[in-house]
């Protein structure tokens, strides 16, 4: 995506940095890498962070492998095998060596689509709503003196150039903002849709691959929007298409508690929290993208995120009791979704997950045996800000 939102939050109207834990290591390698912007101001009222996507990769594998992680590549995970004491024994996954089981005392499944939650039969969201999709490409050799501050001007030479009949977009709220590194820029413009209208479909590869395409076609057609229409953009050229296409929204977990839109706005509190989302709600609507904010300056411009948004319901969760959900696809509501989604929750998520999975295997406890307490003392132990106070950054 190459760049981070989340991160910050804008607190009574002051911006501040209240996502820390494993993402401080993470940008700090990223920043050693020369890898990571300054953080950028967003509408004025909140910041984001661009980075090189190489940085990222190479400063993720030092990360993982750097706690002691095994990695495996080129690994799909297709499938589960239940075991008979109510736990899930094994995730089989398809790799170029074959087909083989992955064995573990506690799964997270942190795939976006919820995959390993839905092959285990845990209750899921039943809306049905998706956030429309994007292919996120990025151009290079722009003149950034000429440019100069073009995500200003961007949207009303759109509007010029669509009232003059020379192109039709897909959406509006263009986001195109440099990057790192000189003469390169990304661009957050496309909207992919199937054949009647509806948002392109992540867990159904045909929707997939025909959004993926579509969205290589509205890429080089924006290109020509760019080079034709915005000063500084005359000789930039594609740099790169995203390896696949960008997938906001699929299946969410049905969890213990689901994260709404007025836990968001309300800037809520919880007594298990995990951490803290400061993303407002960023709904990529047919042809738009919509924002609601917490209250500014009025509010603290954060909520907290509680555990139970990574635990499967215990009803339904008969046979995955070791199973946490984190990420985009945790339990929260369609709105709730479209704020916590973004990198700083996910971080948040990601990090309670495997601590709690690490917790438990060391007491040798079942997940829901570890006290939310003792989860909230190793995350301020290593560094997490759970949103009690005033953030630190
Ligand atoms: C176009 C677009 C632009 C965005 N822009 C921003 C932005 O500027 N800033 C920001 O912070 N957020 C942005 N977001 C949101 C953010 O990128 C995502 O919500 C976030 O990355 C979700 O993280 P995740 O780890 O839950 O899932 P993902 O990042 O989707 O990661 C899931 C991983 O699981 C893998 N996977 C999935 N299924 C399987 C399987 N069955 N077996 C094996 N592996 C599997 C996938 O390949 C992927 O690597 C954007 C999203 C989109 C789509």
């Amino acid at each position: 995506m190459t760049n981070f939102c989340g991160l910050h939050a804008n607190v009574h109207g002051t911006i501040r940095r209240v996502v820390h834990g494993v993402a401080d290591e993470l940008l700090a390698r990223m920043k050693a890498l020369d890898g990571l912007n300054e953080p950028h101001l967003i509408f004025g009222k909140i910041f984001a962070q661009a980075y090189d996507n190489a940085a990222f990769k190479c400063a993720a594998d030092a990360t993982l492998l750097g706690a002691g992680a095994e990695l495996l590549l080129h690994a799909f995970a297709v499938a589960v095998v239940k075991g008979d004491d109510g736990l899930l024994d094994a995730l089989v996954v398809e790799t170029k060596s074959g087909r083989f089981a992955v064995r573990a005392a506690t799964f997270i499944d942190c795939s976006g689509d919820g995959d390993l939650a839905h092959f285990a039969g845990v209750a899921m969201q039943p809306d049905g709503a998706l956030l429309f999709p994007t292919l996120m490409f990025r151009v290079a050799n722009v003149d950034a003196a000429r440019a100069g501050e073009a995500w200003r001007t961007i949207p009303a030479l759109m509007d010029e150039a669509e009232a003059a009949g020379d192109f039709r977009f897909p959406r509006k709220g263009a986001i195109v903002r440099p990057q790192k590194h000189a003469g390169e820029w990304r661009v957050n413009v496309t909207q992919l849709k199937n054949a009647d209208g509806s948002a392109v479909d992540g867990t159904d590869a045909r929707s997939l691959s025909g959004g993926e395409v579509e969205g290589r076609r509205q890429a080089i057609d924006y290109l020509a929007f760019l080079r034709q229409r915005v000063p500084g953009f005359e000789a930039a050229y594609l740099l790169e298409i995203a390896p696949q296409l960008g997938i906001r929204e699929t299946r969410r977990l049905a969890g213990e508690y689901v994260l709404g839109a007025d836990d968001v706005l309300g800037c809520a509190d919880f007594a298990d929290t995990i951490g803290v989302n400061g993303w407002p709600l960023e709904l990529h609507v047919a042809g738009d993208v919509e924002w609601r904010w917490p209250a500014i300056p009025g509010s603290r411009g954060f909520n907290q995120l509680p555990l139970r948004m990574l635990l499967p319901r215990a009803a339904s969760a008969e046979g995955a009791l070791n199973l946490l959900v984190a990420g985009r696809c945790a339990s929260m509501s369609h709105e709730g979704q479209s704020a916590a989604r973004v990198s700083g929750a996910c971080f948040v998520m990601g990090q309670a997950a495997g601590t709690l999975a690490a917790l438990a295997g060391d007491a040798g406890t079942p997940l829901r045996g570890v006290a939310p307490v003792a989860l909230q003392a190793a995350l301020a132990a290593d560094g997490a800000f759970l949103g009690r106070g005033d953030p630190p950054g």
